[in-house]
């Protein structure tokens, strides 16, 4: 009896359930519908087949096994011919800069979305006022490009050598230049060394992690990491400084150099000399345990190291880059234009030891961000194509596929704090995707064959990605041949 009453429960339960279904099924209409896909879990490395992908809006309303096809409609049906669907990509350090780069700046943004990079981190620049607007401006949808998270305008010293930044001298107009920040509703703090005084810079970071801030830095001669960490820093931007971990006596030679005691010369002189890798990996557990994640950015030392075997002159992502942003390439040239075979190969060798950190860096746990650290002044870095580059180091420095994957995934949108929304395919989050035509997970290099891109649930296929480039390319030309007319 008990059993038949749960029999006719089961079975009513049942048929309500189907009712329910055809109910919101057939007749709801979704946006778009995605079949015919392998689905790379970026969490797990797990790839899977035969799904459905539900678009509503921006966000991924529902992903159904395939035979489940007939019971769901949506507007655009589209068959992405088994290639591979990877979250969208985040590239978490670029700059856009240069008050005399604005237009050459924002022609970039749709070449951004066609290189499958889906938010960015600006990592503050002397545009601040036009990067907020741009936040907003494609936020709203009335500009195409990647989701922006800014810091806006950095911490430095007064007269520092950057331009635009936030110059203190004291604590009084740190806290001011916090107040500021806020005000500008940035969703993040970026701080510099190079003319800040190494005490007030350990008081901002507290200052903004008290204030509840992330907050990214370089790391001055005068200030250990150790410091840093416990004062509450996010990340560190450019593994070249965590190299310093690797010595010993880095908290004491931090000390001296911040008492006057020792000059940056000779601190950079005895971390080159005394490194020690068993050293280093203690200071990585260090980062893990602490929560300080890491923006390698190798592309720029390595375009640096390798200069001058490297012929630029035809590569392909000049098209959108005008003269005058390109014309900034060349301060870093002149710099090093003194340096000879000696020097060239200890900028490789440099470049090696900094890359051969990343797997000891992961295996201690700590989080990587994939960032390109693009911009205007950091000769060849380009934008957007940057990031994939970067990617491909990580990989060839010893990083698994998944590990770079996630890099550019996972990490950064956990690291931002909107993983609810972002960094992997999941039901409710923002439907920010990219298909590859290759499985990412035998080779990064995959993230640059990219069929289709997805961006808050619009769908851009190849030909249209290619108009979007096309257009950029075309913008470029004009901005070049208007200001050549104009002899600027
Ligand atoms: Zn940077």
């Amino acid at each position: 009896m008990l059993r038949n009453l749960f029999q006719f429960v089961f079975v009513v339960t049942g048929f309500l359930a189907s009712l329910s279904l055809a109910a919101d099924g057939p007749q709801r209409d979704y946006d778009l519908l995605l079949k015919n896909f392998r689905l790379v879990d970026v969490e797990s490395g797990q790839v899977r087949d035969g799904q459905l992908l539900l678009i509503e809006g921006n966000r991924i309303a529902a992903i159904l096994p395939a035979a489940q096809q007939a019971e769901v409609a949506a507007k655009e049906v589209v068959d992405l011919g088994g290639n591979y669907l990877i979250p969208g990509l985040w590239d978490m350090h670029v700059h856009f800069e240069g008050r005399d780069l604005i237009e050459d700046n924002a022609l970039l943004f749709p070449v951004y979305l066609a290189y499958g990079i889906t938010a960015v981190r600006d990592a503050a620049s002397d545009l601040a006022p036009e990067v907020l607007n741009w936040r907003t401006e494609v936020a709203e949808r009335k500009r195409l490009g990647p989701r922006i998270f800014t810091a806006g305008q950095k911490f430095e010293g007064i007269d520092s050598i950057w331009k635009g930044d936030l110059e203190v001298g004291d604590r009084a107009s740190m806290l001011a230049g916090m107040d500021k920040l806020e005000k500008m509703n940035v969703d993040f703090i970026k701080i510099t060394e190079n003319t800040m005084d190494p005490q007030l810079f350990i008081d901002t970071v507290a200052e903004a992690n008290h204030r509840g801030h992330l907050v990214s830095t370089h790391v001055p001669y005068g200030v250990s990491i150790g410091e840093l960490a416990d004062a509450g820093l996010s990340s560190i931007e450019h593994a070249s400084y965590v190299l310093r971990l690797g010595n010993a006596d880095e908290a004491a030679i931090a000390k001296a150099v911040r008492a006057g005691e020792l000059s940056k010369e000779v601190a950079a002189e005895r971390y080159r000399a005394g490194f020690d890798q068993r050293q280093a990996i203690e200071g990585y557990r260090m980062l893990a345990q602490k929560g300080v994640a890491v923006t390698p950015t190798l592309i720029g030392g390595r375009q640096l190291a390798y200069l001058a075997e490297t012929d630029h002159s035809d590569d392909a992502f000049q098209r959108y880059l005008t003269q005058r942003f390109m014309s900034k390439y060349q301060w870093r040239i002149d710099r090093m234009a003194g340096e000879g075979d000696k020097e060239r190969e200890a900028r490789k060798a440099r470049y090696q030891l900094i890359a051969s950190q990343l797997p000891l860096l992961a295996d201690a746990g700590v989080v990587l961000l994939a960032g390109s650290d693009s911009a205007a002044l950091n000769t060849y870095v380009y934008p957007a194509e940057a990031l994939h580059t970067e990617l491909v180091l990580f990989q060839e420095a010893g990083l698994s596929p998944l590990q770079a994957l996630q890099a550019a995934t996972v990490n950064g949108a956990r690291f931002m704090g909107q993983w609810r929304d972002y960094g992997s395919i999941a039901e409710g989050k923002r439907a920010d995707l990219v298909v590859l035509t290759r499985n990412p997970l035998e080779d990064i290099r995959a993230t640059q064959d990219i069929d289709s891109v997805i961006s808050g649930g619009t769908l851009y296929r190849r030909p249209k990605l290619d108009s979007m480039l096309e257009q950029a390319a075309q913008a470029r030309a004009k901005l070049d041949s208007s200001r050549e007319a104009a002899g600027r």
